[in-house]
């Protein structure tokens, strides 16, 4: 079919080069672009051989001219950025300057302020559309699969959804007194930012993790877990037609939040620059450099993830409950593709996204958030690809 630029070579580009590779139909050709081209190499090696022809090159995809001459060179049919939220924009600068398809797992960040908004990157819808070319934002698990979930509800199951809670559960256990599953950085500006959720048109702010729930999750047990806000919400909120209220939950173990709770008090999760003898530096991104590299935590990670949504509106006059969830298993990962299933359940979906726009599926100009396209062949390319997915019809339910 064709050939796709991965920029990024992290805990997540991992699982989406392997998934390229199971999936050579589609992706004939992939080049792997990172700022450090040793990552890269080492994946071609790993899986250089079968179908798919790897390439590798270095890339500082801060850089859109960098950008936009590997574009030029390798003439992708679409790039898929998995790097970090930071590099969103030059990466569609690029895409647009070069009539390319972009796809992302993340919103665009600032590096000085974390926000998670989708203003940025909608910006763009007009300049995407004249160009012609694709842009698929959040096609990861959440956002992405949430929005899927979203979206197949929505179309098989209810005349008006007037209530969302997804819950994203983590009972993988690494054996580190404190270390965080995907990049630490991204992962810690999103969990001490401010929680909020959305209810009756307009969002409500809450300190953070000062929304506590416990739940008992299938497959997992019962599980503290804490409002916070998340980028889906902003984007669900415009798409789901008579939605009254979406929240977020994820599941935080004490001992998390007592090491974060002392790394928060003494500074070290600040993303101000200080000086340190001399150097600028961001606590926050030193604290990364000495926390472990998620990508080391395969191997040691047991347990399982249950990411889901709970629906409840109405159908057919009546009211009615809805669970859509998936359970991925940290070791049955590992073995598959050599990663955790944080990473897997993030690169799975970005690869099927990749593949529903190269395929022609969702292929439509403009810039699109997940939830906006048809569900169906996603949630059937999520059972082939190793994220099945699990319904029931009368779930616990949030108070
Ligand atoms: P990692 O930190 O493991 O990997 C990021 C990769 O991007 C690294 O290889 C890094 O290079 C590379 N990179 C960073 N800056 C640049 C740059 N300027 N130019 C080129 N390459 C660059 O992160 P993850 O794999 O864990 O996460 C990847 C993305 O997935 C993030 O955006 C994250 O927010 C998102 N994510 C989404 C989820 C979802 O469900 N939607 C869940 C989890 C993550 P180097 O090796 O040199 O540092």
């Amino acid at each position: 079919m064709g050939r796709a630029l991965i920029i990024g070579a992290g805990g997540v580009a991992g699982v989406v080069i392997h998934k390229c590779c199971q999936n050579s139909e589609v992706f004939e050709e992939i080049c792997i672009a990172s700022r450090t081209k040793s990552k890269c190499d080492a994946f071609k090696q790993k899986l250089d051989g079968g179908k798919t022809k790897i390439t590798t090159a270095q890339v500082n995809a801060d850089n859109t001219d960098e950008v936009i001459a590997l574009i030029n060179s390798y003439k992708p049919d679409i790039v898929i950025n998995v790097a970090l939220p930071y590099q969103d924009l030059t990466i569609m600068d690029a895409c647009l300057a070069t009539k390319t398809d972009y796809m992302d797992t993340a919103n665009y960040e600032p590096e000085d302020t974390a926000k998670f908004e989708y203003k940025w990157q909608w910006a763009y819808r007009d300049k995407f559309r004249e160009a012609g070319i694709t842009a698929l934002l959040g096609s990861g698990f959440d956002p992405g699969v949430t929005g899927v979930f979203c979206a197949y509800a929505q179309k098989h199951h209810f005349d008006e959804i007037h209530y969302i809670d997804i819950l994203d559960a983590n009972a993988g256990d690494h054996g580190y007194p404190f270390a965080t599953n995907f990049n630490p950085e991204i992962n810690i500006r999103e969990v001490t930012a401010n929680g909020s959720y959305f209810k009756d048109g307009r969002f409500i702010e809450t300190e953070p993790m000062s929304i506590k729930r416990v739940y008992s999750f299938p497959e997992i047990g019962e599980k503290d877990m804490y409002l916070l806000h998340h980028e889906e919400i902003e984007s669900l909120a415009l798409n789901i037609k008579g939605i009254k209220q979406i929240r977020f939950f994820m599941t935080f173990s004490e001992q998390y939040l007592t090491h974060l709770r002392v790394l928060q008090n003494v500074g070290m999760t600040s993303i101000e620059p200080i000086n340190y003898e001399g150097h600028r530096i961001v606590p926050l991104q030193f604290l990364k450099a000495v926390l472990p590299d998620p990508a080391s935590l395969g191997p040691r990670t047991k347990g399982k993830t249950n990411i889901g949504c709970i629906f409840r509106g109405v159908k057919d006059g009546k009211e009615k409950t809805y669970y859509l969830y998936n359970v991925c298993d940290h070791q049955a990962c590992y073995k598959e593709v050599g990663s955790q299933a944080i990473s897997y359940t993030t690169g799975v979906p970005a690869m099927i996204g990749a593949a529903m726009v190269m395929t022609g599926k969702w292929k439509r100009p403009g810039v699109y958030n997940i939830e906006e396209f048809d569900p169906d062949p996603f949630m059937d390319a999520l059972n082939k690809f190793g994220l099945p997915w699990q319904e029931s019809f009368n779930p616990d339910l949030v108070d």
